[in-house]
């Protein structure tokens, strides 16, 4: 069973995330998406909530299974036996960062991290923009699934 981990904030979910775990479907026999509530302290959402979002968009696809977990990504991915970590790359700031982060953790464990480039229509979205246009009630629901809506 190839199992990855989709780790993140997910705060909200976006269609850039929502693009990376479709296309990741190909490639696993389960996605574990995986919301990190190690610093919880500036989420817009309660982790809770964050988690309905992504369970409501995927509610139809049975290989995708969403988490919360704290701690280190390859702690979590022991425990729940993922070979695999899967990440994002949207930009060289993305590649950057990413890569000491996938250096430290095969360091660590041995587990590899497969990346997907993000498709160019959503290279642009990240959960902090969405936030700063549902705060100053811009129309948010362009970058979201349709799973995202606030009351
Ligand atoms: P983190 O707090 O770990 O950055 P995010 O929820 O922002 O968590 O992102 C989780 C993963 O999704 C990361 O690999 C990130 O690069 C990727 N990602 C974020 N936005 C997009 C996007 N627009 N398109 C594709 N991947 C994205």
């Amino acid at each position: 069973m190839k199992r990855a981990l989709f780790p993140g904030s997910f705060d909200p979910i976006t269609l850039g995330h929502y693009d990376i775990i479709q296309r990741a479907l190909d490639l696993f026999d389960e996605i574990v998406v995986a919301i990190g509530v190690n610093n919880e302290k500036n989420s817009m959402f309660t982790a809770e909530k964050r988690k309905e979002f992504i369970e409501k968009a995927f509610e139809k696809e049975p290989k995708v299974r969403v988490t919360t977990y704290s701690g280190l990504t390859v702690d979590y991915c022991k425990e729940i036996d993922a070979q695999f970590i899967l990440r994002g790359l949207r930009n060289p700031a993305d590649f950057e960062f990413e890569k000491a982060i996938a250096h430290t953790n095969r360091k660590l464990s041995g587990i590899e991290t497969v990346f997907l480039l993000t498709a160019s229509r959503t290279s642009f979205i990240s959960s902090s923009i969405v936030r700063d246009v549902i705060r100053n009630g811009g129309d948010y629901t362009v970058l979201v699934p349709d799973s995202v809506r606030i009351e």
